[in-house]
């Protein structure tokens, strides 16, 4: 007996699509907060997608191993990370430290270490497909954000730089057409942090979503092709338009401590404020510090592009207490400026070139007017990129208008380079006899995150709509009623089995015919293959095409020759 279990109403704590068609599905069953059970219409779609994900990575030179979910403590503090990553769900048993695996960079580098010698073995290019567990501080979305996921990680070893270049291409390759073959047409390739991850270079693949299921911000440009992420975007900004120099002057601002304000009392746009923010950084050994970053009273931070532009040593940034902001400045909360400020004093780009500008004066309610960098206050020593790029915002290759978008990030590439090796003292031996880290990278991919993005992206207001590469089945047929129409769909439901490769559900529930038409549309099966008084019908889920009054061979057919299309054009974006 198929388990189906249905809901009609949309669960009041289901904000994105995915989310509240899984459970009304029944694909999920929430155990916790971001912890779910897997039914077995979702599993079906997962293993789909798993065998597509497999396909190319054993294509793309890949070789499936199996990791332990449950891993030592001490590689993640040789590497730093069982401080640094705040995620980790950590476990003793018998007083020995242990974490479950969020992703396995460590004990991965440590396998090679063991297994790889010589130059002679590389490159080699591992994978699994495995529960990765993370304490997500807030699980979201359904299983877009979980605590517990099936993630596809592959790891490369290679010689040199120009080999792990050479894998990073194929997976980017392979990646492509994993998510074309799962039917996420809309996609993007982006320029990302790499966040926790760290190394040289990453991007990620994000599929355009609603920002009630995406949660990454990217900017694209329609000209010349440019995405990133906004961790890392950047964007060029128009040159200051040269003007004669007027006399600094201090001036009394009462009450005006915002952007907003300061531009009103004065009577100018916020482009000519330098706004001062003081910021708190903690770097690795605890240590902290109190500093400014100065930036266009237009412009926003982004704390993750602040966060690297202060190194690899910072662990996290986050806005200065008031007492600490009133140390700094001498003055309350909105009057902080460049000049006489004590704290070292960072600047973003966009107050470089900047004239007659308005900045606190470090002296509550007073702010000064025309400023100008070299004559009134020292120019800044270090700029930096660290600027919110939104809508509209030059491209920095182009300088065209970008778009923004939100998205879900379903996969994700990095070049690791050789800090991993070099932590964990991982190295081959050369023809010379000596000793050379490895070139890696890392390559995951989210299996559930696959399913929900996909849901997000094609369902409709009546419920999922699966592409056929992914659905847990092809095709479901309907007797509009059991009694006078049962022998007849019966007799499609085994011939279907009997005779063709169509994954088939038959429907005899003793339900309205009402129930199960609004079943077969939220499940979303591909086809729906109705047998009732007026003959026999077929429904497609992806068009909303009906065709009626076929004979039973001629809607057999149609099915499965309709699977048979999809899947020969899903391959078609296989290597
Ligand atoms: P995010 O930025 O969304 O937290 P991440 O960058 O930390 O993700 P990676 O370490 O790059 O994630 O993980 C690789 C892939 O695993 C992601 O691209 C995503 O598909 C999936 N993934 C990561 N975290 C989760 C999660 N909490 N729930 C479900 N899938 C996840
Ligand atoms: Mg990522």
């Amino acid at each position: 007996m198929m388990d189906l279990v249905t809901m009609r109403e949309t669960p009041t704590n289901a904000v994105a699509k995915s989310h509240a068609f899984m459970l009304r599905t029944g694909l999920i069953e929430p155990e916790s907060a971001g912890v779910f059970s897997y039914t077995a219409l979702a599993v079906r779609s997962m293993l789909k997608i798993e065998q597509i994900v497999r396909e190319e990575m054993n294509h793309a030179g890949g070789q499936e191993i199996r990791l332990p979910v449950l891993l030592s403590a001490d590689p993640w503090k040789q590497t730093g990370r069982w401080d640094s990553m705040d995620v980790l769900f950590k476990l003793e048993a018998d007083g020995t430290q242990f974490l479950l695996g969020p992703t396995h960079e460590e004990p991965i580098t440590l396998l090679a270490k063991k297994r790889i010698r010589s130059r002679s073995q590389l490159p080699q290019r591992w994978y699994q497909i495995t529960p990765k567990f993370r304490k997500e501080k807030r699980p979201r979305a359904g299983v877009l954000r979980v605590r517990e996921f099936i993630m596809k990680d592959l790891y490369s070893f290679d010689a040199d730089a120009k080999g792990m270049d050479r894998s990073y291409d194929a997976m980017v390759r392979a990646y492509w057409a994993i998510f074309t073959r799962c039917g996420l047409t809309t996609l993007f390739q982006t320029q990302a942090d790499s966040g926790a991850i760290g190394g040289d270079a990453s991007e990620e693949f994000i599929v355009p979503a609603s920002s009630s299921a995406g949660e990454c911000e990217i900017v694209h440009c329609t000209e010349c092709g440019y995405t990133a992420n906004i961790e890392k975007a950047s964007c060029t900004i128009p040159p200051w338009k040269e003007e004669a120099l007027n006399p600094m002057e201090k001036l009394h601002t009462p009450n005006a401590g915002t952007i907003a304000e300061v531009s009103a009392f004065l009577g100018v746009t916020p482009e000519r404020l330098v706004k001062t923010l003081i910021y708190e950084a903690k770097y690795k050994g605890a240590q902290t510090e109190v500093f400014a970053i100065l930036i266009r009273g237009n412009l926003d931070v982004n704390e993750v592009k602040l966060k690297n532009a202060l190194g690899s040593e910072c662990i996290s940034v986050k806005p200065a207490m008031i007492p600490d902001i009133e140390e700094v400045t001498g003055a309350a909360v909105g009057f902080a400026g460049p000049l006489g400020i004590q704290c070292p004093i960072l600047a973003d780009g966009s107050v470089v070139g900047i004239q007659n500008f308005v900045s606190g004066a470090n002296d509550t309610d007073y702010h000064f007017v025309n400023m100008n960098w070299g004559r009134d206050v020292k120019s800044p020593d270090k700029v930096v990129d660290v600027r919110s790029v939104r809508a509209g915002d030059c491209c920095p290759r182009c300088t065209n208008a970008l778009e923004a978008y939100t998205g879900i990030e379903v996969g994700h590439v990095f070049k690791l380079g050789t800090v991993y090796a070099e932590k964990l003292k991982a190295t081959f031996q050369l023809a010379d006899g000596s000793h050379q880290p490895f070139w890696m990278g890392c390559y995951g991919i989210g299996i559930g995150r696959i399913m929900a993005a996909s849901i997000e992206l094609h369902a409709d207001e009546r419920g999922v709509v699966w592409p056929v590469a992914i659905a847990p089945y092809h095709c479901v047929v309907i007797p509009a009623n059991l009694a006078k129409h049962g022998d007849e769909a019966g007799n499609i439901y085994r011939d279907l089995c009997d005779t063709t490769d169509v994954e088939v559900v038959y429907d005899d529930r003793d339900f309205s015919f009402g129930v199960k038409i609004a079943d077969a549309e939220l499940i979303g099966y591909p086809f729906i293959i109705v047998v009732g008084n007026k003959g026999i019908e077929v429904r497609t889920r992806m068009t909303g095409e009906v065709t009626s009054l076929l004979s039973l061979y001629e809607a057999v057919g149609m099915v499965s020759q309709g699977v048979e299309t999809a899947l020969y054009f899903a391959n078609s974006n296989a290597h």
